[in-house]
């Protein structure tokens, strides 16, 4: 951890609620019918989330660790940010640079559902967020295939995705990203590149492209134990990552991490904060958050911990109101877990990671046996190993988790 790591952080603020459930979400999210109503039970509580969210906000504001640190990206994920109102959404961004130190010009995204334009999304909505600060667009746009959006569940049309990009220039938004999702059963190569094809036509800054994945707790999940088959095989969707790939670097995006792609100079900086290991603090209900301390100890000992909200908007409430905070788990890492994480985030940038930086971190050199698979690895083309910077190469990055798996079982 460098001196200028340690004193940056990021905020990632969580908003869990959505009009539909997706059949592959296993985020924490909460369905709200479109006259916002939870379940159809009760009402979507944004005020009184607002309102808990700025407590939560204080509460770390107060704290030692936090109120010296310099916030260089802010992130509104969700659910579905764009349903609350942008009265709402600007009264947290206030109050955010009220509490912490946001200086001018830094990435402050925020996700957005294109199923939401012309509702709970209009044109002066996205002009009164781009005026308040927000700077990047994250749109879950997925595919342009109606089928396609159908069978993931999505609650938008082809073309809502355009009109949201359309609405969003015009609101003065410059840096916008868009989310793909490929590689169900019945999709071939011809329908990934027509989607390929329609995103870059809208020229985003940014594109995340997902190979779809099965995840527990999901409705995809159940439905592949009841023995229905929703992803493509694994020889289709190398395929398909291959042809993502190549059709993105022809038109000028830069594979920078696994399933991120982008325009130079565009790269999120949110998630690129992540992957480096800096410290950041989820406020919202089921959000996480990640610190780590030179404890100033010699030898240099790094204290480094994680923690988890409650998940339930209620319950995340309540206990907000009651202690200021709602962390429920916490978790301490152990040197080992450190290591690995180094890796584990490390090598799905595309700049991978310095051996160096690794001896100089955890001042303990890595064994006979890590350099054997590497050099295994290296042999098939699968990692591309030069002076110290070690990196998955392209073929590599397909079967990134295996081969990751392989490495860090060797750290000794
Ligand atoms: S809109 Fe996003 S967060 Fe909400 S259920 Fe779908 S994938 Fe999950």
């Amino acid at each position: 951890m460098d001196q200028e790591n340690s004193s940056l952080s990021s905020i990632y603020i969580h908003i869990p609620f959505c009009i539909r459930k997706c059949p592959y979400c296993d985020f924490n999210s909460y369905t709200v019918s479109s006259n916002g109503r939870v379940d159809g039970r009760i009402e979507m509580p944004e005020d009184s989330y607002t309102k808990a969210l700025l407590l939560e906000m204080s509460s770390y504001a107060e704290d030692e660790l936090w109120k010296e640190k310099i916030v260089k990206t802010i992130y509104l994920g969700g659910g579905t940010p764009s349903l609350f109102s942008d009265i709402s959404l600007k009264v947290i961004l206030e109050h955010l640079r009220r509490s912490f130190h946001v200086p001018e010009g830094v990435e402050i995204t925020i996700e957005a559902n294109p199923g939401t334009i012309g509702e709970q999304l209009t044109e002066a909505k996205l002009y009164s967020l781009r005026t308040a600060g927000f700077n990047r667009l994250s749109l879950g746009a997925q595919s342009w295939s109606a089928s396609k959006l159908q069978s993931l569940g999505r609650i938008h049309n082809p073309g809502d995705t355009e009109k949201t990009v359309a609405a969003a220039r015009a609101a003065g938004f410059e840096n916008i990203s868009l989310d793909l999702m490929y590689a169900i059963s019945d999709e071939d190569e011809s329908a990934l590149l027509l989607d390929l094809q329609s995103a870059v036509n809208l020229k985003p800054q940014h594109i995340s492209a997902y190979i779809l994945s099965i995840e527990p707790g999901t409705d995809f999940f159940r439905r592949k134990q009841r023995g229905e088959t929703i992803t493509a095989d694994e020889e289709k969707a190398a395929a398909m990552n291959q042809l993502t790939r190549k059709y993105l670097r022809e038109n000028g995006y830069r594979q920078y991490e696994i399933s991120n792609f982008a325009l130079p100079g565009h790269e999120s900086k949110h998630n690129q904060a992540y992957w480096s290991g800096r410290s950041y603090i989820g406020l919202g209900a089921g959000a996480h958050g990640f610190a780590q301390l030179d404890e100033g100890a010699e030898p240099p000992k790094v204290k480094a911990w994680r923690w988890k909200n409650a998940p339930g908007p209620d319950d995340y409430i309540k206990r907000v109101q009651s202690y200021g905070r709602s962390e429920i788990s916490r978790e301490e890492l152990t040197d080992e877990q450190r290591k690995l994480e180094f890796f584990l985030l490390g090598l799905r940038q595309s700049n991978g990671v310095n051996l160096k930086d690794f001896e100089i971190r955890f001042k303990s050199s890595l064994p006979k046996s890590f350099f054997s698979s590497v050099q295994y690895l290296s042999d098939k083309g699968m990692l591309v190993f030069s002076g110290s910077q070690l990196a998955l190469s392209e073929a590599g990055m397909i079967y990134s988790d295996s081969i990751i798996d392989t490495l860090t079982d060797n750290l000794g």
